[in-house]
């Protein structure tokens, strides 16, 4: 049947085609990454990246920080508890003030299941468009949330949208807290498929151990599955995780 075949054909050319979009893109990605990361890294304030290239280079298997922005989350945060209960690795959440305030008990979950709690702004505003009175809002209403329900006091925080300015590095400075900046990330804020976080998460993973996925609404199930196969994959590599250690 000539028709099927010609069918096949198309069908086969159709499905290169969209192999090699998808390549393109996680090469653009990538590419628009280290990019990003080579502009900012000397003109933000001083905070943790990733470890320093030296030991990276004598170590053959690498120590990996998973951490999780924006939740918590009803649709993410107790599934990934489970996913990292399962694997047996400790993570770093890095919540949003209006979103603890909204699931309390999420908040509290995590925190009783060893992992640890970071700052991640009151309603995720651009840092440095905000007055100095606005900065020092937004760290420290997140924090005395985190008080409240954990008893412990956040000593991380990570700027939305990963940028901020030298007032806010001084405001953290006052509170005896450290910026968190990014290493491995995907655009998994958007709904890619967890095939495409998980790998562009593994390609980046050299020198880039701090793994940054998010605990979008539309992409719950996405952050949730391509967090077990990315653990899953990095155990079968010989790394390790384990929280960003605070100061
Ligand atoms: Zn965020």
């Amino acid at each position: 049947m000539p028709d099927d075949d010609t069918d096949k054909d198309e069908n086969k050319v159709s499905e290169m085609r969209q192999v090699a979009k998808e390549d393109f893109q996680n090469k653009l990605h990538n590419l628009n990454m280290n990019l990003l990361t080579a502009l900012a890294k000397p003109i933000l304030p001083a905070g943790y990246w990733s470890k320093n290239q030296a030991a990276r280079r004598v170590a053959t298997s690498r120590q990996i920080n998973l951490t999780f922005d924006d939740g918590p989350n009803p649709a993410t945060t107790l599934e990934l508890l489970v996913v990292l209960s399962d694997e047996n690795v400790k993570g770093t959440f890095f919540f949003i003030g209006d979103n603890i305030r909204r699931y309390p008990e999420l908040v509290q979950a995590v925190h009783k299941a060893g992992h640890t709690i970071a700052n991640h702004s009151l309603d995720h505003m651009f840092l440095p468009a905000l007055s100095t009175r606005g900065i020092e809002k937004q760290i420290d209403v997140t924090n005395n949330l985190i008080m409240e329900i954990t008893a412990s006091s956040a000593a991380l925080f990570r700027p939305p949208f990963g940028l901020m300015d030298k007032r806010a590095a001084a405001i953290l400075k006052e509170r005896r807290m450290s910026a968190v900046y990014w290493g491995a990330m995907a655009d998994d804020y958007r709904a890619i498929g967890e095939e495409t976080v998980v790998k562009r998460i593994m390609h980046a993973l050299p020198g880039n151990e701090l793994v940054v996925l998010h605990e979008g609404h539309s992409t719950a199930q996405q952050t949730i599955n391509a967090t077990r196969e990315i653990i899953k994959r990095s155990k079968e590599l010989g790394h390790t995780f384990e929280p960003i250690q605070e100061p």
